[in-house]
């Protein structure tokens, strides 16, 4: 502001002196000439009084230091000329002034030089015996003046501009600094300039619109981050060109961005299933996929977003889909592991009973043949039993409230199910320890501890022993069950809690193994909060302890006085 009143005040000072001297030059000009013009014919009056008065000798006599003098006869000869021999003149007649003067006893005429730069001013005056006497005056004509003065013109013009340079900085500052000291955030009715009054007021209104307008906007905007920060999924504002507005902190954590994803372009985000999803939106389409995200599985719903029929951007949603796809792609390998284990046993039973209906069978074999029946049949019974515990397990629909169970005393229980078997087995089983009270759902406990025992006896050598403990500890209640027998290998460890998996294929479906005992731990484990610790050498034994958590523990005085009997279906 203070350089447009500057360069205006300077201008305007400029032009101003510029036109001063223009119209000075213009009226002094005419009334320099006019003076001229009468101070010769006074000269020209004078002369011809005294030629007329002493003859044309007079002239000699007379001195012309300015004004040249000449005396033109009526033919036109110059007879007398005070600057130039009269003799290599030319006839003079045809002069406008001469013209003049011996038509109407006057004339006058001026004539300019080549340059333009000198005016002659010729007067005229016809004396008695006819000739004509003529003055004229060599001066500088307007322009010729103009080029004289150019110099001091142009040193006045110079110094104007210099003057009127720094009066009119000084002036402009003076006129902004109070505009400049206006605080804009709160104006403040200036003394100085009262016409600015009505602006400040509106300023001052609107300052208070903008404020209230702002205020809301932060408000709405912090209610809404406040509802996205907390959605599990991640959501994305883009522009028309694909670049971030607005996102929310899964979406950071979804994307590993480490840094503000505000105006990042994600048509190039490095992983291009994603920079695909963002390209087609932004063409208008609308996306829904699961991706790979770093590791994760992702939902994306890609929504174009339009504003009067043009797209104006994208709106991402992204959904953490990597349980729900483990779980689908766990049941779609789990269905296929339940056909296939149920078609063998059937296969089985199906072609000893065509065997049998064909007759083919001598009847002392027949016992043996509806033994192997009864053999494949039983697992069959044992594999569903096991696929029901499981799919209940998994869908968390365990038919039974927790009630207090004492760990110790379900394990001799079970232990003494298992006798039997561990005899045929010749291991030797035993169980010590003090109660162990916690909360937990009893048919649950007992199917988790007898798969423990069971796989401790079954995979066990002659001879071989299983212990099996339960304790309190500070940090909750821990089952120990321990024994000697084969092992697993190390590789093994982390696998045998899958559904199906068997270290020795052949071994465990030998000895009527389902591949399902530990996941079931497994999952029963994870019911009661327990922690599941497997710690086992090749040839030296397998040692599984569960911990569970403290808050699970009950004093002995909570089993009262309900029966504390084995249920094993
Ligand atoms: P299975 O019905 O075949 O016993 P599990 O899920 O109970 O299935 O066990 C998975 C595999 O882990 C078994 O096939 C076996 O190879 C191994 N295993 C489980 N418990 C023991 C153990 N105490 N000692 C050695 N190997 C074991």
């Amino acid at each position: 502001m203070t350089r447009r009143i500057f360069n205006a005040m300077l201008g305007v000072t400029l032009v101003a002196v510029a036109l001063c001297m223009f119209f000075l030059t213009a009226i002094l000009l005419p009334h320099y000439e006019s003076r001229i013009s009468a101070e010769l014919q006074v000269e020209l009056d004078y002369l011809a009084q005294m030629v007329e008065d002493f003859g044309i000798e007079s002239l000699n006599d007379f001195h012309f230091d300015k004004n040249r003098i000449t005396l033109i006869q009526p033919d036109g000869t110059v007879t007398f000329d005070s600057s130039v021999d009269p003799a290599t003149l030319d006839n003079h007649g045809n002069r406008d002034e001469v013209k003049q003067a011996l038509a109407t006893g006057k004339g006058k005429s001026s004539r300019s030089s080549d340059t333009l730069r000198d005016k002659t001013l010729y007067h005229a005056l016809r004396l008695s015996d006819g000739s004509v006497l003529r003055i004229g005056s060599t001066q500088y004509s307007g322009m010729g003046m103009v080029f004289l003065l150019i110099q001091p013109i142009v040193l006045i013009l110079a110094l104007v501009a210099l003057l009127s340079a720094i009066i009119s900085y000084w002036v402009a500052v003076r006129l902004t600094k109070p505009l400049n000291a206006i605080n804009l955030e709160h104006p403040q009715i200036s003394k100085e300039y009262e016409e600015l009054a009505p602006l400040l007021r509106r300023l001052n209104h609107q300052n208070r619109q903008i404020k209230a307008q702002m205020l809301e906007l932060s408000q709405q905007q912090q209610r809404f981050a406040s509802i996205t920060d907390h959605m599990k999924e991640g959501f994305l504002v883009l522009d028309a060109k694909g670049r971030v507005l607005s996102y929310n902190t899964s979406t950071s954590q979804l994307l590993h961005a480490t840094h503000d994803l505000t105006g990042q372009n994600m048509t190039k985000w490095p992983i291009k299933e994603l920079a695909k999803a963002v390209r087609d939106a932004l063409e208008g389409h609308h996306n829904e996929t699961v991706i790979p995200l770093y590791g994760r599985m992702c939902q994306l719903f890609a929504n174009p977003v339009y504003h009067q029929e043009s797209l104006t951007g994208t709106v991402i949603v992204l959904l953490d889909v990597t349980e729900k796809h483990e779980r689908e792609t766990l049941r779609r390998e789990f269905s296929a592991n339940v056909s296939h284990e149920l078609k063998t046993p059937l296969t089985s039973i199906s072609g000893i009973a065509e065997i049998m209906k064909s007759g083919l069978v001598d009847s002392q074999d027949v016992a043996s043949f509806a033994g192997k029946i009864y053999d494949e049949s039983q697992r069959l019974i044992h594999l569903v039993g096991d696929i029901i515990n499981l799919s209940q397990l998994d869908e968390n629909s365990i038919p039974y409230t927790p009630a207090p169970v004492d760990l110790t005393m379900l394990a001799k229980t079970i232990a003494l199910s298992l006798d039997t078997t561990a005899q045929k087995q010749n291991v030797q089983l035993s169980v010590e320890g003090e109660p162990v009270v916690i909360s937990g759902v009893r048919p649950v406990l007992e199917e988790m501890l007898f798969n423990l025992c069971e796989n401790a006896i079954k995979y066990n050598k002659p001879g071989g022993h299983v212990w099996v403990s339960c304790k309190n500890s500070p940090t909750g209640p821990i089952v120990e069950v321990k024994d000697d027998g084969i092992g697993i290998p190390a590789e093994d460890h982390d696998r045998v809690f899958e559904r199906f998996y068997r270290v020795d294929k052949s071994h465990s479906k030998a000895i009527g193994g389902t591949g399902l005992g530990l996941s079931i731990v497994k999952h029963s484990a994870a019911y009661h909060h327990a922690r599941i610790e497997l710690n086992s050498t090749p040839g030296e034994g397998t040692c599984i302890r569960l911990y569970f958590p403290a808050s699970s523990h009950l004093p002995v005085s909570a089993l009262g006085t309900q029966a504390n009997q084995l249920t094993l279906g």
